[in-house]
C-alpha cells in the first residue's frame, strides 16, 4: 500500500498496447501516479479494431475490422485477470472451445474436455486418421518431453526437436500449432519456446490448452474497458501524444522534459531503441535488431453462409496462403463475414495485398461451401506483427537502466509474441517500477 504521507511515484508508460495497458493497471493498483502515452488516438495497439470509416465499406454493418484475428488459450492466466481487472466478464466475452483441428469437410484432430494431459492422450489414441504408430510415436515422443521438463538445447528448431515424427504428424500438427502460436515457421522456430507454449497449455490446469476466442471486437476485449477504468483510477491518458525524447537527470527521467520516477517504454521495439539509444546502447541495440514476421488477415464477406465451426484449419501450400478460417457471425461480431489468417505471410507480403487476398479467396471457395459467393472486403498487412522467435534469440531484458524499464512481447520472456507475453512483461515491469529497482 501506499504511504499516505509521501506522493505517490509518479510513473511514466510510454505506449497504450497491451504491454503498456497491463502496466499502467498494475502500476495504478500499487498506487503510482501514472501517466499513460499513447501516440494513436485509442489503445490496443496492434491489437485493435481498425475505427476508421475507409476499414469497411459503407454499406455493410457498423461493426469494426479487427487489426487482425486473435485467439487466446486458457493458459493465458495474466491476460485473463487483466480483463477481470478492468470489469471484463471473460466468460461473457470469449467464446471457449476445447483445442479442435476441425477442417472444412473433416474433423482434425480435437482434444476432449477435461484436463489437459489425459485428454491430450485421449485424444491422440481416438484419432483414427492417423495409423497406430503414428500416435505411438507422437504419444512416446511426447512423454520425452516430459520427462525433460519440456526443455531442451537453446539452438533447436522445431523441425529438429521433431525430426523423428512420422510426417503425417508434423504436418498435420506440428506445423500449423507452431505457425499459430509463434507466427514462425517449425524449421525457423525456437524449439526451447514451443515447448514452454505446450507445457502451459498441457500442464496449466484445466482448460489450459481451450481455445478462446473474442466475441467482441479487440477494442471492446480490452482497450475500451481498460481505458474507462484507468480513467476511474486518476490516470493522465495522454492519446495521441507520441514520446519524442527521454533524458535522465538525477534521480529523475524526463519524459519530453517532464520529470517522472519512473518510466516503462511499453512502445514497439524500434521506439525503444530510438529513445534510449544514447542511454543504453548495448539494450537499444538489441531491440532494434529484432526480426519481424508479417501476418495477412484477409475478411471475405459472404451473406447467409456459416462455416460449420467458428474456427475452421484450413490446407495451406504454395498456392493457398491461409492456415485459417474464422466465422465473425458465430462469434457475435458480423454475421455473413469472415476471417481468413495467413502466418509466417513474408512470401505472400512479397507476392502482393491483391494477389494474396485473390489467392486466398479461391482457397477458401475450394476448400468451404458457401451460402453465397463470397467477396473480398478488405486485406490487411501487418508487416511487423511479431518477432521471429528462432533458436537462441537474445531478446533485451525488461530493466534497462534504474528506474527505467521495458515492457512489450519483444522483452526476454518465456513466451513468444502474444497478448499473454505482453501483458505479463507489463506486469513485471510495474512491480519492477513500484519497488524502485
Ligand atoms: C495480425 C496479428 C495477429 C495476431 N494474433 C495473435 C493471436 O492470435 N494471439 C496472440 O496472443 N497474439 C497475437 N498477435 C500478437 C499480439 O497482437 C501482440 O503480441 C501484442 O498485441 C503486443 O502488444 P504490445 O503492447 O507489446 O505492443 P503493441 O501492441 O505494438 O503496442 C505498442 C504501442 O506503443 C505505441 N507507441 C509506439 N511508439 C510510441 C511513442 N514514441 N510514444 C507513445 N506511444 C508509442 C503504439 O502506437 C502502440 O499502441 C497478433 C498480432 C498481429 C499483428
Amino acid at each position: 500500500m501506499p504511504n499516505r504521507a509521501s506522493p505517490a511515484r509518479r510513473v511514466a508508460v510510454i505506449g497504450g498496447g497491451w504491454a503498456g495497458i497491463s502496466a499502467a493497471v498494475h502500476a495504478c493498483q500499487r498506487g503510482q501516479a501514472v501517466t499513460l502515452f499513447e501516440m494513436t488516438l485509442r489503445l490496443g495497439g496492434r491489437a485493435r479494431s481498425l475505427h476508421d470509416t475507409t476499414a469497411v465499406p459503407s454499406d455493410l454493418d457498423e461493426a469494426p475490422l479487427d487489426n487482425g484475428q486473435h485467439i487466446l488459450i486458457g493458459a493465458y492466466r495474466h491476460c485473463l485477470e487483466l480483463l477481470a481487472t478492468v470489469g471484463v466478464d471473460h466468460s461473457e466475452a470469449l467464446l471457449r472451445l476445447p483445442l479442435r483441428l476441425r477442417y472444412p469437410r473433416h474433423e482434425g484432430l480435437s482434444l476432449p474436455p477435461g484436463r489437459p494431459l489425459p485428454s491430450f492422450v485421449r485424444g491422440i489414441l481416438a484419432y483414427q486418421a492417423w495409423p497406430l504408430a503414428a500416435r505411438a510415436r507422437l504419444l512416446m515422443t511426447a512423454a520425452g518431453w516430459l520427462l525433460r521438463r519440456f526443455t531442451c538445447a537453446a539452438e533447436l528448431t522445431v523441425d529438429q526437436l521433431c525430426a523423428d515424427l512420422p510426417a503425417i504428424v508434423k504436418q498435420e500438427l506440428i506445423a500449423p500449432l507452431c505457425i499459430a502460436a509463434m507466427n514462425t515457421p517449425s524449421g525457423q522456430a525456437s524449439a526451447r519456446v514451443f515447448l514452454r507454449v505446450l507445457q502451459d497449455s498441457l500442464f496449466g490446469g484445466s482448460g489450459s490448452s481451450d481455445l478462446l476466442l473474442p466475441r467482441v471486437p479487440l477494442s471492446g476485449l480490452l482497450a475500451d474497458p481498460a481505458q474507462t477504468w484507468l480513467q476511474v483510477q486518476g490516470t493522465d491518458l495522454r492519446l495521441g501524444q507520441r514520446l519524442q525524447s527521454l533524458a535522465q537527470q538525477g534521480n529523475q527521467w524526463l519524459a519530453d522534459g517532464e520529470p517522472f520516477d519512473a518510466v516503462i517504454l511499453a512502445c514497439t521495439s524500434a521506439e525503444a531503441a530510438r529513445l534510449c539509444d544514447d542511454i543504453a546502447p548495448d539494450w537499444a541495440f538489441k531491440a532494434r535488431t529484432l526480426r519481424y514476421e508479417p501476418i495477412i488477415t484477409v475478411y471475405l464477406q459472404s451473406p447467409g453462409s456459416v462455416l460449420p465451426a467458428p474456427m475452421l484449419a484450413l490446407q495451406d501450400g504454395a498456392q493457398e496462403p491461409a492456415q485459417f478460417a474464422f466465422d465473425l457471425g458465430q462469434l457475435g461480431h458480423a454475421p455473413g463475414r469472415f476471417a481468413l489468417v495467413i502466418s509466417g505471410a513474408a512470401p505472400w507480403v512479397e507476392r502482393g495485398l491483391v494477389k494474396t487476398g485473390l489467392a486466398a479467396l479461391k482457397q477458401a471457395e475450394r476448400e468451404i461451401t458457401w451460402h453465397s459467393p463470397p467477396k473480398v472486403l478488405k486485406v490487411l498487412a501487418e508487416k511487423r506483427a511479431t518477432f521471429s522467435c528462432t533458436p537462441g534469440l537474445q531478446r533485451p531484458p525488461a530493466q534497462i537502466s534504474d528506474g527505467l524499464f521495458a515492457a512489450g512481447d519483444y522483452v526476454a520472456g518465456p513466451y513468444p509474441a502474444t497478448l499473454e507475453g505482453a501483458v505479463r512483461s507489463g506486469r513485471t515491469a510495474a512491480i519492477k517500477a513500484a519497488t524502485g529497482l
